[in-house]
């Protein structure tokens, strides 16, 4: 039907008009649909990535789903790797780091139990997925990074969608952020090889921690831990494979 009336209206044009108007008509048409067909092909691909790799294994928090369903992860990898950034495995970003595969990040997300409220401290921006996606489901997100080069690109990715509330710098995530504790929640994507004093201190009561530990790769454990009456309490695990955390120095901690 559509189609049909474009075509009568292209006749009219071309009676009207001559060749050369309908020529334009055709090359506006054909590029609105090239753009809306980009955007309907990630979308779908992402709403695929939710169906199949999160909800399928088990990620049930209706918010957390919401807002991988939103964030547009492919804005956050490298160039060369916008078709694969919707697919089940981690990334490279440069500087020898990687962004982790989306089902962690969600399962991450899902683990401390976002707030709208929630005062929340990553450690580790990398891309600044991460940081985008808590950003959608807590108050403010203070998030620490080591490598400047990457804080840059990340702070201008996030300042582009728009994300005002996340507060990136360039520093020592293993000091925390403490201008700014306590926070409800802090989450981790680097491996020391123990759980750093400072994040202990800068957790809130009832606040939870999200970490992977571990020096050696093969070998680490996202542990969740909670805060309650000052004491720490670990409460789910999961074997994982995260970059080192490092000192600014080069070495691991
Ligand atoms: N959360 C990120 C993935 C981060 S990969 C994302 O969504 O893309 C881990 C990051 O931790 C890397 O960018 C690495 O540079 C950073 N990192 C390593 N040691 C660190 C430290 N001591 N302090 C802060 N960041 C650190």
């Amino acid at each position: 039907m559509i189609s049909i009336s474009i075509l009568r209206v292209m006749k009219v044009i071309r009676f009207r008009f001559g060749l050369f108007l309908q020529a334009l008509l055709v090359c506006f048409l054909l590029s609105c649909q090239s753009q809306g067909t980009k955007h309907t092909f990630m979308e779908d691909r992402r709403l695929k990535m939710v169906d199949r790799q999160l909800q399928s294994r088990g990620i049930s928090n209706h918010r957390v789903l919401e807002a991988f369903r939103k964030v547009e992860r492919h804005r956050f990898v490298l160039p060369r790797d916008t078709a694969n950034a919707y697919e089940d495995y981690p990334l490279s970003i440069g500087y020898g780091q990687t962004i982790s595969q989306p089902y962690i990040v969600a399962f991450m997300t899902e683990a401390i139990h976002p707030d709208k409220n929630m005062k929340v401290l990553e450690i580790g921006t990398g891309s600044g997925y991460q940081a985008a996606i808590l950003a959608e489901l807590s108050g403010e997100v203070y998030s620490v990074e080591l490598i400047g080069e990457l804080a840059k690109r990340a702070a201008q990715t996030l300042n582009e969608l728009g994300y005002e509330q996340v507060h990136i710098i360039t520093g020592d995530g293993y000091l925390g952020w403490p201008e700014h504790a306590p926070y409800d929640a802090i989450l981790v994507t680097c491996a020391p090889s123990h759980i750093p004093l400072p994040l202990i201190d800068q957790m809130a009561e009832n606040g939870r921690m999200i970490i992977p530990v571990g020096q050696d790769s093969y070998n680490q454990e996202l542990v969740i831990l909670r805060k309650t009456h000052g004491k720490l309490r670990q409460e789910e695990s999961l074997p994982v494979r995260f970059v080192p955390m490092m000192t600014p120095e080069g070495k691991t901690y």
